[in-house]
C-alpha cells in the first residue's frame, strides 16, 4: 500500500484534520476512498482491522493441499471453541485469517442470528463471492407498489449509469441477456456452460415462459481491459480459490482494486487497527465534525476531523456506530429523530437446496475450470403479486460430474478404493435460493444496556427472525426447483430446508434505511442522513428494502454516485 499509514496519535487538532473520513475500508468504504481521493480530496479511512496487503499478506495464496496442516480443515479444538465463525460459506484452514474468531468479537442474540465478519483492511471483499448482478425496476418498485415496505426514494434510472460506473472499473463477466428482472450492465465475457447447464437452460426456455437460467455475473477478470491491467491486476486463471487473496489480483477487493488506486493519488491516508467508537456531532453547527476511536492495540483514544464522513463499517456496525454516536441533540443516537435507527433489519433467504442426478453426458469433459455458478433470474412477483408471498428469489446453480464410490462394502482405502475414486461418476446439478425479505419493525438492533466489548463499547444485540412470508418462499422455491430438475430429466437427491438462521446468509442490510420521508426514514436519496447531512451511509444499512439481487454491488454503486454528490455539494458550499 502505497498511503501513509499513521502509526500513532500524532495530536493536534489541525494535524488530525482531513477533508473527509471513511469508516471501514470493506466493499463499500473502498469505493468512498478510491471516489474520493480521485475527487481531490484528503482522506483519512479508519479500519478497526489490522493492515492487509495485496500479495504480500495472502499466506496461502499459492499452496498446495497438502502444504496445508490439516488438508483445509481447522482442528477440532478450534471448532468447538469458534461454532458461529467455522459455519460462515467458504471459512477453512486456508481462508481463516481472514475471518474473526467469535471470543474476540462477542455479540448478544435476542433470536438466533449468525453474524459473519471479517475485520481487517479490506474487510469481507477478501473474502466474498463476487455475484454481481444489477438490481431491477422491480425491486425497486415493489415494496410501496404492494404495500410490504417504504417506497425507496431512487428508482432504477437513478443507479443505472453508477452501475456502468463501477462495473467498468473492477470488471464483472456475464452476458447481455435482455432479462428485464436482471438487467444487463457493461460485461467482461462469460465464464461457459458446461453441457448439462446447457442443456437444462434450453429445457426452462421450452417448458416456462419466464424462466431464464443464465451465465452468472461475477467481479472476476475473465479477460482483463486495459483500466484492469493499469491497477495491476490479470487475467482470472479459474483456480476457485480466490477467498485465500488471488495473486492475480483477478477478483475484485478492496486490496486489489480500490485501496491501491486511491493511495495513488497521494490523497490517502489510512489508520488501520482504529475502532470507530461514535461521530462527534456539534450541537452550534449542526453537523458532525469527526470521528472518534480507540486504537485496538494500545486502548488510547483519539478524535480526527472533517467536512464529510462516509459510514461504511457494513451495516449491522453502521448501526452500531450511529446508536453510540449521542449527544444533547440526538440521544437514541445520530440523526435518529424517528426512532427508526436499527430497525427494519432484512436479510437474504438461504434457506432452500435442491440437487439432482442426471444419466448420460458421460462422454463430455468433466472437471471445468469455472469459479462462477450460473443464476436463474427471479421469475415471482414480476410487478405484481402473483404468489401467496411478496418479494421474489433469484437461484444459484451449477451442474458437476461427481467422482464414483467405492461400493460401501468394499473396504475404503488401498489401490482399489484410489482406483474406484479416480474415475468420474454421474452428473449432478443443484439449486439454492437468495429471497427477499420483508424488512420489519420488530427485526431490529440495538445496543446493550449491560455488556461491553474489550473496547468499552456497548455490544450489539440482535433480534431477528423468519416470518410466515419466508415459509411460503422456502416452500415455493423447494416445489419448483424440483420441478424444474426433473422436467430437465434428473432425478432429486435432495430438497432441503436447511433451516439456518438468519445472517448465515452473510447479506445483513438496513436499520439506516434510505426513503422520501424523514419522518420514517434515516437516509435521503442521496445516501445522507436526513437530520446530519454530512453524513453519508452507503453499506447495507441504507437499504429500504433487500430485493433479491447479490448486494455488493449496488452498495458500490450507491456508495459512489453519494461520494460525487458529496464532492458537488461541498463545490457550492453546501456541506
Ligand atoms: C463468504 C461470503 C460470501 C459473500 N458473497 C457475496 C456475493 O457473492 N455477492 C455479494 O454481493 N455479497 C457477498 N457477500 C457479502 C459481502 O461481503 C458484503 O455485502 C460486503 O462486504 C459489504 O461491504 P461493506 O463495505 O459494507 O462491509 P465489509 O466489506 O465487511 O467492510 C466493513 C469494514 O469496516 C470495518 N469496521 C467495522 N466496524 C468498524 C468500526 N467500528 N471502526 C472501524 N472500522 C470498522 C471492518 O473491519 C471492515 O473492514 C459475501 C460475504 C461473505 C462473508
Amino acid at each position: 500500500m502505497l498511503a501513509k499509514t499513521i502509526q500513532v496519535n500524532s495530536g493536534g487538532k489541525e494535524k488530525n484534520t482531513y477533508d473527509a473520513i471513511v469508516i471501514g475500508s470493506g466493499i463499500s468504504g473502498g469505493w468512498a476512498t478510491k471516489e474520493l481521493c480521485e475527487l481531490g480530496l484528503k482522506t483519512l479511512v479508519l479500519e478497526r482491522g489490522r493492515d492487509v496487503q495485496h500479495l504480500k499478506d495472502y499466506p496461502t495464496m499459492m499452496k498446495k493441499p497438502w502444504e496445508l496442516p490439516h488438508r483445509g480443515r481447522m482442528s477440532n479444538q478450534f471448532l468447538k471453541e469458534n461454532p458461529l465463525i467455522s459455519k460462515a460459506a467458504g471459512f477453512g484452514e486456508d481462508t481463516a485469517h481472514f475471518f474473526i474468531e467469535d471470543k474476540d468479537h462477542p455479540y448478544v442474540q435476542d433470536k438466533p442470528f449468525d453474524w459473519i465478519r471479517g475485520y481487517q483492511l479490506g474487510g469481507k471483499s477478501l473474502i466474498w463471492g463476487r455475484a454481481c448482478q444489477r438490481w431491477s425496476k422491480y425491486e425497486f418498485e415493489a415494496p410501496a407498489k404492494l404495500g410490504y415496505g417504504i417506497d425507496w426514494p431512487i428508482r432504477y434510472e437513478d443507479v443505472a449509469p453508477w452501475y456502468s460506473h463501477v462495473e467498468k472499473f473492477i470488471g464483472v463477466c456475464g452476458n447481455k441477456d435482455g432479462i428485464e428482472s436482471m438487467p444487463d450492465g457493461e460485461f467482461l465475457p462469460p465464464f461457459e456452460f458446461n453441457c448439462v447447464e446447457k442443456h437444462v437452460k434450453q429445457t426452462l426456455l421450452k417448458e416456462y415462459k419466464n424462466r431464464f437460467l443464465v451465465q452468472g455475473r461475477w467481479a472476476h477478470l475473465s479477460q482483463p481491459n486495459e483500466i484492469h491491467l493499469k491497477q495491476g491486476r490479470g487475467q482470472c486463471q479459474a483456480r476457485n480459490l480466490c477467498m485465500r487473496g488471488c495473486p492475480y489480483g483477478s477478483y475484485f477487493s478492496s486490496n486489489s482494486t480500490t485501496l491501491p488506486w486511491a493511495a495513488k493519488t497521494g490523497n490517502l491516508t489510512m489508520r488501520p487497527f482504529s475502532v470507530v467508537h461514535s461521530i462527534i456531532y456539534d450541537e452550534l453547527k449542526e453537523k458532525a465534525t469527526g470521528v472518534r476511536i480507540i486504537d485496538s492495540k494500545t486502548k488510547e483514544v483519539t478524535e480526527y476531523f472533517s467536512r464529510i464522513i462516509f459510514l461504511n463499517a457494513s451495516a449491522l456496525n453502521s448501526n452500531l456506530v450511529l446508536l453510540n454516536s449521542t449527544s444533547n441533540r440526538f440521544p437514541n443516537g445520530l440523526g435518529n429523530d424517528n426512532d427508526t435507527l436499527g430497525k427494519y433489519i432484512g436479510f437474504h433467504l438461504y434457506r432452500g437446496f435442491v440437487n439432482a442426478s442426471f444419466e448420460g453426458f458421460t462422454d463430455k469433459y468433466y472437471y471445468v475450470r469455472n469459479p462462477t455458478e450460473g443464476i436463474l433470474a427471479n421469475y415471482r412477483n414480476l410487478g405484481k403479486q402473483e404468489m401467496d408471498y411478496v418479494g421474489g428469489f433469484t437461484t444459484f446453480s451449477a451442474a458437476y460430474r461427481t467422482r464414483a464410490s467405492q461400493p460401501a462394502d468394499k473396504p475404503q482405502l488401498g489401490a482399489d478404493y484410489k482406483d474406484a475414486i479416480s474415475k468420474p461418476g454421474p452428473w449432478e446439478m443443484y439449486m439454492y435460493m437468495q429471497g427477499e425479505t420483508v424488512p420489519k419493525k420488530t427485526n431490529h438492533v440495538r445496543l446493550s444496556e449491560t455488556e461491553k466489548d474489550q473496547w468499552g463499547i456497548p455490544l450489539l444485540v440482535t433480534s431477528v427472525g423468519y416470518d410466515d412470508n419466508d415459509e411460503k418462499m422456502v416452500k415455493d422455491f423447494l416445489e419448483q426447483s424440483q420441478e424444474m430438475l426433473t422436467k430437465a430429466g434428473g432425478k432429486i437427491l435432495n430438497a432441503i430446508d436447511n433451516k439456518q438462521p438468519p445472517g448465515l446468509d452473510i447479506h445483513e442490510m438496513g436499520g439506516v434505511r434510505m426513503g422520501r420521508d424523514p419522518k420514517t426514514s434515516m437516509l435521503n436519496q442521496w445516501n445522507q442522513l436526513h437530520h446530519c447531512k454530512n453524513v453519508f451511509v452507503t453499506d447495507g444499512a441504507c437499504m429500504t428494502s433487500t430485493g433479491n439481487q447479490s448486494p455488493s454491488i449496488l452498495y458500490m454503486t450507491l456508495t459512489a454516485r453519494a461520494a460525487n454528490h458529496a464532492v458537488e455539494e461541498m463545490k457550492k458550499g453546501n456541506l
